[in-house]
């Protein structure tokens, strides 16, 4: 299939060839015609899927039909709603991209920022409005925002919706919208709350279900490093020499984590930027279009400021800390490999994430390959069973010597690497723990 067969108007399928795209994706190929024909979407897939452009393409082509039949002032006709700011300004731009050619207006709308230009915008009249839930809800508050003229109602990431409490925010936001409408909301899982909340506000829809969230990661090369916590951030930077790793953006637990991985970077001489919740939006931004334009080479970021975030030609993602969800793993790993393309995923494990690991593999269904040659070998791998849990005529063989010897032998050449080549890293950033 391709997209002259999606039914789709000339102004997008051109816009659709500039964007390099040949076929349409899965998620595309299913849900373009069914909103075109007015129905609603239940929509599971999560990003990297092509899913934005499942949406915004029908969106566009309607209300450019509609403003060509009827004439219309603009009037503001499809609301998408989702979670993060830097999701809201992702969508924003893929309708900029989509609709050049359509003449419609886009808006988006989210915190952290002065509200006064995007109320201009607003003032000045837009067709379409991407929007994070709080700062909507806030100017509906304010009475600069009205959504009694919405037709099309688009409901994204409606788990992280979920995770991140902003449920209730979106159920007063949906409650201000016409019941008259078109409907589409997607989501990468879908637990009960998702799925009661969908039967309330989808009409008969038609269900999408694309690639499954442990099935996505097929195509990215996986690898996971064992290595003492203490030891991460020297092999990271180790890592960080090879030239193949052109761009990576490394996952923190912690914000503060990942302050220091980014310092520890920089003072190795590794050009790098950090993007977490503490942070304005515009040095998030700033640190997002760096990282882009290849300005830095590394992106430490947390999970919540990293959901969505969709970098063309992204080289490798680093799991500086293994996450404890083994479905945040996928959606990390998630952000290389986009759209069919192959990339690479690195894991650095301590011993206390060895358990983290195994739900990641149960979640995948697959062994991630250990690295087993690096610098900085992890040290404590054997972990004696508790004293009492032994069997009683249990004789535990003796070291030997060569085990020994050799494990002396990594001790040493681990040391002396940390001397030698990373000196000035391991001097400001001797730990790396949160
Ligand atoms: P999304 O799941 O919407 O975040 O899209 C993930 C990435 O896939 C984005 O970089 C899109 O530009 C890209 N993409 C979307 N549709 C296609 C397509 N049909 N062919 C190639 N790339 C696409």
């Amino acid at each position: 299939m391709t997209f002259n067969d999606l039914g789709l108007i000339e102004p997008i399928k051109r816009a659709v060839r500039e964007e390099a795209y040949e076929i349409p994706t899965p998620v595309q190929e299913r849900t373009i015609p069914l909103l075109l024909a007015g129905r609603d979407v239940l929509g599971c897939a999560q990003t990297g899927t092509g899913k934005t452009a499942a949406f915004a393409l029908p969106i566009l082509q309607m209300l450019y039909n509609r403003r060509r039949e009827r004439g219309t002032a603009r009037s503001l006709q499809a609301l998408i709603l989702t979670p993060t700011r830097e999701l809201a300004i992702q969508i924003g731009e893929s309708f900029h991209s989509y609709g050049r050619y359509t003449g419609l207006k886009c808006v988006c709308i989210f915190g952290g920022v002065s509200q006064n230009p995007q109320t201009d915008a607003l003032g000045a009249g837009v067709d379409i409005l991407v929007a994070t839930p709080g700062r909507l809800l806030d100017l509906i508050g304010q009475g600069l925002c009205d959504l009694s003229t919405i037709s099309l109602f688009t409901l994204d990431e409606a788990d992280r919706m979920l995770d991140m409490g902003f449920i209730h925010d979106v159920q007063k936001i949906i409650s201000k919208i016409p019941t008259k409408r078109q409907t589409m909301l997607f989501s990468a899982t879908m637990p009960q709350e998702i799925a009661t909340l969908a039967s309330s506000i989808l009409k008969s829809p038609e269900t999408v279900t694309v690639t499954p969230v442990s099935s996505t990661v097929d195509s990215i090369e996986q690898s996971v490093y064992f290595v003492d916590k203490a030891n991460k951030i020297l092999l990271l930077i180790e890592l960080l020499c090879s030239s193949a790793i052109t761009s990576a953006l490394t996952f923190s637990r912690t914000k503060h984590g990942a302050n220091k991985i980014c310092k520890a970077l920089c003072d190795a001489g590794i050009p790098s930027g950090v993007i977490h919740g503490n942070k304005s939006q515009s040095a998030r931004q700033a640190a997002l279009s760096d990282f882009k334009e290849g300005k830095t080479r590394v992106l430490v970021a947390t999970d919540i400021a990293a959901r969505g975030i969709d970098i063309d030609r992204l080289s490798h993602v680093i799991n500086f800390d293994l996450p404890n969800e083994p479905e945040t793993y996928v959606h990390r790993i998630g952000r290389t490999g986009r759209a069919g393309l192959s990339g690479i995923a690195i894991s650095l494990c301590n011993i206390d994430e060895k358990a983290y690991l195994r739900s990641i593999e149960r979640l995948i269904n697959k062994e991630i390959p250990v690295v087993e040659q690096h610098p900085f070998p992890m040290q404590i791998f054997t972990l004696s069973p508790p004293e009492q849990k032994q069997p009683r005529n249990f004789n535990p063989a003796p070291l030997r010597s060569g085990a020994k010897s050799a494990n002396n032998r990594s001790r040493h050449e681990a040391s002396f690497r940390k001397n030698a080549s990373h000196k000035r890293a391991a001097r400001n950033n001797p730990d790396t723990d949160h």
